[in-house]
């Protein structure tokens, strides 16, 4: 577990399939694809963050 550097909610890390970590939120929620299957999963925590801008790298 670890915590938003920004906001200080925590957060979790997940590995995408590109193999990089993606911070998203503890709570998991249910969409709907295009497909009209039904998938339970994380929101990134960058959509959510009042802090959103600081995950952006830095130039
Ligand atoms: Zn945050």
């Amino acid at each position: 577990m670890s915590k938003c550097k920004g906001c200080g909610a925590e957060i979790i890390w997940i590995k995408t399939k590109a193999g990089k970590s993606m911070p998203c939120n503890l709570e998991k929620i249910t969409i709907v694809t295009e497909q009209g299957e039904t998938v339970v999963g994380y929101v990134p925590h960058w959509a959510t963050c009042s802090k959103a801008n600081d995950f952006k790298e830095k130039k």
